[in-house]
């Protein structure tokens, strides 16, 4: 594991080094973020590309608003993923067969422990982005993560939301998340801003410090629907070789049953399409 992690330094060290010699323009004012299906490269040893174009539009009903703002969404990420092709990503880098399942804002005492049950049962290794204050507050459920062979991710220290913050502000919530998360696994500087948000100069920022953004190119909205059925619907409908699944494990208003109840038979589904599940350190060779 610490020869891993020297190794994660190392090449944080050569990304900071070649960013530092090639000075991004970056554009003006803040935009927000979102998903992306993004055709990757298939050789792990080529430079990731990210080709933002295609972007997962949940297939629900929604109002005109929600579908507004997910459109806005969409088209920043893309033009973020233009300027950053390196260093943000909303899919895996390499077109196998793989599907990240990521679970954002745990640990929490009630949800997360019913989702790593889930992830036990049915033997499937995911990522958790989680954020700093909640792994304070709940170190035994980080631990649990961990030893369930999951990998943890940053998503901030408190989830402010980015685009109300100034740029050292979110850094500031990434380092100190980073060192907490750090404390109990070995991790790359994967980096989820809260609400897929984030600015072009907080991602020049974050960029400069060796954090790699991870987007999502599905989004299970389970943080939007309350139906189980919804969720199974915008994840399999939408996935693809190569897919980011956004979900969650904490926080909602129902106690995530929705999310939890749909779980087993996503996992299910996408098992039987031969998918296979890893998490991001797997699949971007961390
Ligand atoms: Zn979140």
């Amino acid at each position: 594991m610490k020869s891993a992690h020297r190794l994660s330094l190392l090449i944080y060290s050569f990304i900071y080094i070649a960013l530092m010699q090639n000075i991004d323009i970056i554009p003006d004012g803040p935009k927000p973020v979102q998903l992306i299906h993004i055709k990757a490269s298939t050789n792990h040893n080529e430079k990731a590309s990210v080709e933002s174009g295609y972007i997962a539009e949940p297939p629900i009903n929604m109002d005109d608003h929600m579908r507004l703002h997910l459109d806005e969404f969409r088209t920043n990420v893309k033009k973020l993923c233009d300027a950053y092709p390196d260093s943000v990503f909303t899919c895996l880098p390499a077109a196998k067969n793989e599907i990240a399942l990521t679970f954002d804002d745990g640990p929490d005492p009630h949800i997360t422990p019913q989702i790593l049950e889930i992830l036990e049962e049915y033997n499937v290794k995911a990522t958790f982005f989680v954020t700093g204050e909640n792994v304070k507050k709940y170190p035994g459920i980080a631990k649990r993560i961990v030893k369930n062979g999951h990998q943890l991710a940053n998503h901030s220290w408190s989830h402010q939301r980015p685009t109300s913050i100034i740029p050292y502000d979110l850094l500031d919530e990434a380092n100190k998340a980073q060192q907490i998360i750090e404390e109990e696994y070995l991790s790359s500087k994967f980096f989820r801003p809260p609400y897929g948000l984030v600015t072009p100069e907080q991602m020049q920022l974050l960029k400069k410090h060796g954090y790699i953004v991870i987007i999502w190119s599905v989004d299970s909205m389970d943080w939007y629907v309350t139906s189980a059925i919804e969720i199974q619907k915008c994840v399999l409908d939408k996935v693809q070789a190569g897919a980011i699944v956004l979900m969650h494990s904490a926080g909602g208003h129902h106690g995530r049953k929705a999310t939890i109840q749909a779980l087993p038979q996503i996992i299910t589904e996408l098992r039987k399409r031969g998918y296979q599940f890893v998490t991001l350190d797997q699949a971007f060779n961390f």
